[in-house]
């Protein structure tokens, strides 16, 4: 389905209010007792029953009967508390055309006031393997499966917390602006993901810059775990952007080697294949400190003797080390159950995205009378989307 923007334009305060009421109650409810939803909202004369159906007709909740009457956030729900948290912010105000698809998000241009465009990342951990969420959800027992809202919640957070840091600290990557729920917003990156590039001036030149990264990284203290063609920007200077942060580790997990490892591995066999740059060329060149005669490659055992503590800073402020291991079990899990999962498992959640083109434009004229969208803070239930501040 689409994601109908259009739909915010017609949806007032006490629409908002109710599907707020059933987020809140979604911290310790799979699905929300229509009641409590009821007293959550707190709206008169039956008020919330009536808006729940109209949030219903408008799949930003889900109706399930099975054990009590009880609603649940659909993605899209979930999406418009995003999207208006952040309209009201003042971050953006209109939402423009889809620019990607991961693996898990969804990725739109959004505009601010001015016009500057913007991306706006949508995370949505647990789409692909819903199904292997929930029978393998020891770790999250209390949150069962609504975890996917918990998760792709956790996975904007740590993506925004990494990619300030790394702005921080001078690496390409785009400008992390701000976050909310599972929404991330950063500066749009110009250029192509590199596994669209079929020719570049300069391949030795981007390669030498790509492994310099990863080895910069490391010595930092993380690895980027995903670092492939796909995370990778290039823009028509050849110019390289890295995007893509939420599996991260630190140089001190217990697989970091063979991440590190894997990633270089990644980069020399995209070359090689795509720009036939050859293991000896790749190798004379680069000048990295390497494991020997071997292998050639940069050595993780190297760099970590240098690692600085970027991952330490980071673990003391925007992502917590407890926040941290859920993510890694739950992507280790993920990517276990990958090849058995299939793609039935994305309509478990439902509603999840796909899109063409959508607007919240004339913002005025659309959501001030109701205080909806535009400039005014909701005067519904406390706003409970988590803000990603990092100290530095
Ligand atoms: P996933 O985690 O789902 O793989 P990504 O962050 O890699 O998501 O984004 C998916 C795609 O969206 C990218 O390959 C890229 O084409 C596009 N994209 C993501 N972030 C930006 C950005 N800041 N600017 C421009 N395009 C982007
Ligand atoms: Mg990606």
């Amino acid at each position: 389905m689409k994601l109908d923007v259009n739909a915010l334009r017609y949806l007032s305060k006490e629409d908002f209010r109710v599907l707020t009421a059933v987020e809140m109650g979604m911290r310790n409810h799979e699905i929300v007792p229509a009641e409590l939803v009821d007293r959550i909202a707190g709206l008169k004369h039956g008020g919330t029953y009536k808006v729940l159906r109209n949030l219903l007709k408008n799949k930003l909740v889900h109706h399930d009967a099975a054990k009590y009457d009880g609603y649940r956030l659909t993605y899209l729900g979930y999406d418009f508390l995003a999207i208006k948290t952040l309209v009201n912010r003042g971050v953006f105000a209109s939402v423009g055309r889809q620019i990607g698809v991961g693996k898990e998000s969804d990725i739109f241009e959004v505009a601010t006031e001015d016009g500057t465009v913007l991306a706006m990342k949508l995370h949505r951990l647990g789409r692909t393997s819903f199904r292997a969420v929930k029978s393998k959800r020891d770790y999250l027992v209390h949150r069962r499966s609504f975890n996917w809202l918990y998760l792709s919640r956790l996975a904007a957070l740590k993506e925004f917390a990494f990619m300030k840091a790394l702005g921080d600290h001078g690496f390409p990557v785009p400008t992390a602006v701000d976050c909310n729920r599972h929404c991330v917003i950063m500066s749009l990156v110009q250029g192509y993901p590199l596994v669209q590039v079929k020719e570049l001036q300069n391949p030795d030149d981007v390669f030498d810059t790509i492994l310099g990264l990863i080895v910069r990284l490391a010595e930092h203290g993380l690895i980027h775990c995903d670092f492939n063609e796909f995370n990778i920007m290039i823009d028509d200077d050849e110019k390289v952007t890295v995007i893509d942060f939420p599996q991260m580790v630190s140089v001190s997990h217990r697989n970091a080697q063979m991440f590190f490892d894997r990633d270089i591995e990644c980069i020399y066999k995209f070359f090689n294949k795509r720009f036939n740059l050859t293991s000896e060329t790749n190798e004379e060149q680069n000048g990295f400190e390497t494991d020997g005669e071997e292998s050639g490659r940069p050595s993780f055992l190297s760099v970590k003797k240098v690692a600085g503590s970027l991952d330490k800073e980071l673990a003391a402020s925007g992502f917590t080390r407890k926040e941290q291991v859920e993510m890694e079990k739950f992507i280790e899990e993920d990517s276990e159950e990958h090849n058995s999962s299939s793609d039935d498992d994305i309509d478990e959640i439902g509603d999840a995205v796909p899109i063409d083109s959508l607007k919240i434009e004339d913002q005025d004229h659309h959501y001030e009378p109701d205080g909806s969208l535009a400039s005014r803070n909701s005067d519904g239930p406390e706003e409970q989307g988590t803000s990603c501040s990092v100290e530095n």
